[in-house]
């Protein structure tokens, strides 16, 4: 068994779809790594999959992703365009946040996928991957701004499905999709100033 902070995208793809390494293996339908191309500058974080992800394997394929692609849309970009992923690779039952030692088990996985991706910018979608970076915090004080971890610009906003249900989110989550572009061409500009948070410290915010 290769280590997954030495696999390759595929290796991993394959890793979670055979994973057992929480409860949450037992009643999911299939696991949902994630995906996009290997080469690019945005990568979003999700919560985790929900009952058509867990059907289909992919992220972001019900409501709350028609309405993350019309808010791509509104910045002139496509999915196709970017990685989508989530901190947990399955869907917990019910929907149900998932719980710390869940979040821990599925952690070497999405570290491994930002360090093979390398994006620009992270874009957390919800509290969940917003605690990775802005522990201690709400998205609610803290979407829309931006803070550089390693060498991603990290962003964190609002859930598209937040909006969805309240729809008074609608405009805030809209205004902080079009900070992407600039957020971009700020992400080219600067260098690194900050090492990475060690993964023992990330895992220890759940
Ligand atoms: N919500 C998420 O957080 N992730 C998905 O993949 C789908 C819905």
């Amino acid at each position: 068994m290769i280590p997954i902070d030495q696999m390759t995208i595929e290796q991993l793809e394959a890793a979670v779809r055979a994973c057992t390494l929480c409860r949450l293996h037992e009643g999911r339908t299939v696991a949902v790594p994630g995906e996009g191309p290997a080469q690019v500058e945005i990568m979003f974080i999700g919560e985790g999959p929900g009952f058509h992800e867990d059907r289909q394997g992919r992220p972001f394929v019900g409501a709350a992703g028609q309405f993350l692609e019309e808010l791509l849309a509104g910045v002139g970009m496509t999915r196709q365009q970017v990685y989508i992923t989530n901190v947990i690779k399955c869907r917990p039952p019910g929907n149900r946040d998932p719980l710390p030692d869940e979040l821990a088990a599925c952690a070497p996985y999405l570290d491994r996928q930002i360090e093979l991706i390398r994006p620009k910018i992270i874009v957390t979608l919800g509290r969940y991957s917003m605690y990775r970076y802005f522990p201690g915090q709400s998205v609610s004080r803290v979407h829309g701004q931006a803070k550089r971890v390693g060498d991603a610009l990290v962003v964190a906003m609002f859930h598209p499905a937040a909006a969805l249900h309240q729809p008074k989110w609608r405009p805030v989550v809209e205004a902080d999709f079009k900070k992407l572009p600039a957020l971009i061409a700020e992400a080219g500009r600067q260098a690194p100033d900050q090492p990475p948070p060690p993964k023992a410290q990330q895992l220890s915010l759940f």
